[in-house]
């Protein structure tokens, strides 16, 4: 009994509420980006560099900005060490002069109620638990368990409905189905989800789309992706009004990141992402989260590689993370400007 009690002692205190933590829920900032006809910018991180470059990119503009992490950069990064990343981070970002940040962290592709639940005892704001390659009536049960869990914490959550093609960590599927329109109330009314994460022809990873299933553009040769599928966004809109819609796999793979990097050393053949005029537009639309993970781990790689190609006698972290850091601040700042829309969203930007 006395070593049971104990037990329990100590995990009581280990639980950590995010509010104690200076970080944000996404029911607020979602609401506004719908309304504002924005979204707000969801960037992966799982070390200090990129951190650095989100929160100065997002404090410097005046953004909301969503902390993800995956099962994957939780293993990698340390869960505990992660808890206290995220709370510096809002001190860094007052510091910079951002005196009420509005951060989330949050954890993408949650795969299992016990994973959820432990995040959300360890201080994330939101949590996405992804049932979507479950049959559906299980998809429902198991996302309405992470949601009554969760809301007692004031903790929001993420479904998905329909399955993306692409890579991510563990998240792996050969081809993506889209979401039905037809399925949306009732997934949304009997889990009591916050946010839903649909497929329209987004795709994880850098190699979004095959060359076959594209086009090429007769004057650079370059690929072009099939568009997304607007239809079945529109159709989502009309049964769900107002309700927040995130889109995943949302990088755009620059091909100056990929030139970079295949003209110091490295392989990436073919790699395609999503054209940002079509993540521009879907911005303005209820999608109010867009997530963007490959990008900012091909600026990462182009930098590095530049630097280990023009000096190869370089030895010190700091001489090749840092430019890495800086490359990463310019891409996470143009899509907060130039893509999503959510610079001076804020709701106080003083
Ligand atoms: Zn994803």
């Amino acid at each position: 009994m006395r070593i049971k009690s104990s037990i329990n002692f100590i995990y009581y205190n280990s639980m950590v509420n995010y509010k104690d933590l200076g970080l944000v829920n996404t029911r607020d900032m979602f609401k506004r980006a719908i309304n504002g006809g924005y979204a707000i910018p969801a960037f992966n991180f799982n070390n200090m560099e990129q951190l650095q470059a989100i929160i100065k990119a997002s404090s410097d503009l005046r953004s909301p900005v969503i902390l993800q992490v995956s099962k994957g950069a939780r293993n990698y990064a340390n869960q505990t060490l992660l808890r206290y990343m995220a709370q510096g981070a809002v001190e860094y970002a007052k510091e910079l002069g951002c005196h009420h940040p509005e951060i989330s962290l949050h954890l993408d592709h949650g795969d299992s109620f016990e994973l959820c639940k432990s995040c959300v005892d360890m201080g994330f704001s939101s949590v996405m638990i992804d049932g979507s390659a479950l049959p559906y009536e299980e998809n429902i049960a198991l996302t309405k368990k992470v949601v009554e869990y969760a809301h007692q914490f004031d903790v929001t959550v993420e479904g998905e409905l329909g399955v993306l093609a692409g890579v991510e960590d563990e998240v792996v599927a050969e081809e993506s189905h889209y979401t039905q329109p037809e399925e949306v109330i009732d997934f949304v009314t009997r889990t009591g989800v916050d946010s839903l994460a649909i497929s329209i022809g987004t795709s994880h990873g850098a190699y979004k789309f095959t060359p076959a299933q594209c086009t090429r553009d007769p004057q650079t040769g370059r690929l072009v992706p099939p568009p997304l599928a607007f239809d079945v966004l529109d159709a989502i809109m009309e049964k769900l009004p107002g309700f927040p819609i995130v889109l995943h796999g949302s990088s755009s793979v620059p091909q100056e990141y990929v030139d970079i990097i295949n003209a110091n050393g490295g392989k990436l053949p073919d790699a395609v992402g999503i054209p940002e005029e079509q993540l521009r537009k879907a911005s303005k639309s209820a999608v109010c989260k867009i997530n963007i993970d490959s990008d900012s781990r091909l600026a990462f790689t182009a930098a590095v590689r530049k630097v280990f190609a023009e000096k190869p006698g370089e030895f010190d972290p700091r001489k090749y993370c840092g430019p890495a850091r800086d490359l990463m601040i310019e891409l996470y700042s143009h899509k907060i400007k130039e893509v999503l829309g959510s610079d001076g969203k804020l709701a106080n930007c003083d």
